[in-house]
């Protein structure tokens, strides 16, 4: 066991591994990186592995067209292993709302440098084979939007190589306190002892809110179910088709080997209390529900011609956290020196942890980050959150909106 550290992170999923990998990159030295379960085994490894680098927010585009770049040669940056396909992506729009979105989409694409653009019918399907183009009214490509093939391998690939580059790793460590002293953090207490710091990371995913609280900071998140299923193999898919989304339908979908992977948001999020679940839970305890998935299936299927023979191979789920905004939370805890906080991924946080975790990195180090970090500062937030049900009443909404908002560069 360790009892000092440069830099506690607390958590290894996405955010926190990244982050931990950047750190030591830049030469921070003792970053010990603390996690109550396996490394890299909650949610992210659950994760569809989508990259969308046009989002509503531009704060957010940037990082994930970072994002992009760093996974095109992340082997050759970490050496470690990642698989990945760059098919572009397929977003369609079925309504009128919509059309506005993906208008919007296209053009926001094009400022941010992307090469989105419209395509036609004939063009997707010779993209999107499995898309039939009825009650269609436009349709956006992305050319350099990607998915990895098992979103895992990124957290642990950053963890391994933060490991390669003097970073302590403990798993099955839970973090149980963390100690502030006039307004400094100076240890962090875990299952296996007590760490001595002047720095934390709270990188804790669903349980990010929980220790934070830990140290009195309330960090305004709330996890949220969220699922795919994935068929049996179908005839003529090939792993290197589109990524496809239908808009209104709020649903999501791409080739896993030989079948097809979809998922979605659901217009009644589950929302879940981190507080009242028993200390051993872990995110492959969480109860599924595939009810919610065929009613998605259900919705698009004038659109995605699969037949209904056609088995579901698996079917995951995890717990990503919302905010009232749909923005992650990223930076310092205002009043506490060194307590940072990489939380709120809002459904789409592996894809930004690359830039999410080196921009975090330059922060605490620098105090200059490449890309600014004000539009996820926790102090957004201010007192416009004024109770638990209007922080759910937020989050469900940015939520079930997941892709009516209408993105600008
Ligand atoms: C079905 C599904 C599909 C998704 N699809 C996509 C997608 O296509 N693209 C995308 O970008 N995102 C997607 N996401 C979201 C993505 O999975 C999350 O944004 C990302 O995994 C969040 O990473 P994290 O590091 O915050 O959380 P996690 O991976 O859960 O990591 C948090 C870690 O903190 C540890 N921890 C918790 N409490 C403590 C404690 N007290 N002490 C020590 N350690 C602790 C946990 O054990 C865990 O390992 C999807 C999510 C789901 C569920």
């Amino acid at each position: 066991m360790v009892d000092e550290a440069g830099v506690v992170v607390i958590g290894s999923g996405a955010f926190g591994a990244s982050t931990a990998y950047h750190l030591t990159a830049l030469g921070q030295e003792g970053v010990v990186v603390v996690d109550a379960h396996e490394i890299a085994s909650q949610t992210s490894p659950r994760a569809a592995g989508l990259t969308k680098q046009v989002r509503p927010d531009p704060d957010v585009s940037h990082m994930a067209i970072l994002s992009v770049q760093k996974i095109l040669r992340f082997t050759e940056e970490t050496g470690q292993p990642l698989t990945f396909v760059q098919p572009g992506s397929v977003n369609i729009a079925r309504g009128e709302k919509d059309e506005a979105v993906i208008r919007a989409e296209i053009a926001a694409g094009q400022a941010l440098g992307l090469e989105t653009s419209e395509l036609s019918f004939d063009e997707m399907s010779l993209l999107a084979p499995l898309i039939r183009p009825r009650d269609i009214r436009l349709i956006a490509y992305t050319p350099t939007d990607l998915y990895l093939e098992e979103p895992g391998q990124l957290p642990l690939g950053y963890a391994r190589a933060a490991e390669e580059q003097g970073a302590v790793l403990l798993p099955h460590t839970r973090v149980t306190g963390i100690g502030i002293e006039d307004g400094h953090v100076v240890n962090v207490t875990t299952s296996q002892g007590e760490i001595r710091t002047a720095i934390v990371v709270d990188a804790a995913g669903a349980w990010a809110r929980l220790v934070a609280e830990q140290a009195g900071i309330p960090v305004p998140i709330v996890p949220v179910r969220h699922q795919f299923f994935i068929t049996q193999r179908i005839p003529g898919v090939d792993a290197t088709h589109a990524i496809c989304r239908i808009y209104d339908a709020c649903v999501y979908m791409r080739p896993h080997q030989g079948g097809l992977l979809m998922g979605g948001y659901e217009r009644d999020p589950q929302f879940y209390d981190m507080s009242t679940a028993s200390p051993d839970f872990q995110i492959g305890d969480l109860p599924l529900d595939m009810s919610v998935l065929e009613r998605l299936a259900q919705s698009v299927r004038d659109q995605v011609l699969v037949d209904k023979s056609v088995g579901v191979r698996e079917h995951r789920g995890g717990l990503p956290t919302m905010t009232a905004d749909g923005r992650p939370i990223v930076g310092p805890v205002p009043g506490i020196e060194g307590f940072f906080v990489a939380c709120g991924c809002c459904v789409g946080g592996l894809s930004i942890s690359p830039a999410v975790g080196a921009t975090l990195a330059e922060l605490i180090l620098t105090g200059q980050p490449s890309l600014p970090l004000d539009a996820y500062a926790m102090t957004r937030f201010g007192a416009a959150v004024e109770s638990e049900d209007a922080l759910r009443a937020a989050c469900a909404q940015q939520y079930t909106d997941w892709y009516a908002r209408v993105p600008t560069a």
